[in-house]
């Protein structure tokens, strides 16, 4: 893993005057896991964690991503972290 791969610390690519400030939505996201999560502290995210590990996988691996960019990837809102949303949208 590279830290250029990361576009958030691109200064430049934030910003930028020419596109409109969009609302955006940072997520977590383990290599192991099929969610997307809110907080980095989620229970979830740490138990896929460990699930992760069982499996070979590397612990620690949890990046901070666009949400589409999670999304792209085939994964799902973490029913913990949106709970809240649910809830309040009902
Ligand atoms: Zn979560």
């Amino acid at each position: 893993m590279t830290d250029t791969d990361d576009p958030w610390d691109r200064p430049g690519l934030i910003g930028g005057a020419a596109t409109a400030p969009q609302r955006v939505i940072r997520v977590y996201i383990s290599k192991g896991g099929s969610a997307f999560h809110l907080d980095a502290e989620c229970p979830w995210l740490h138990k896929g964690q460990s699930r992760a590990a069982r499996s070979g996988l590397r612990l620690h691996d949890i990046e901070s991503v666009h949400r589409e960019v999670a999304e792209d990837a085939g994964k799902d809102e973490c029913k913990w972290c949106f709970k809240d949303q649910t809830r309040r949208t009902s």
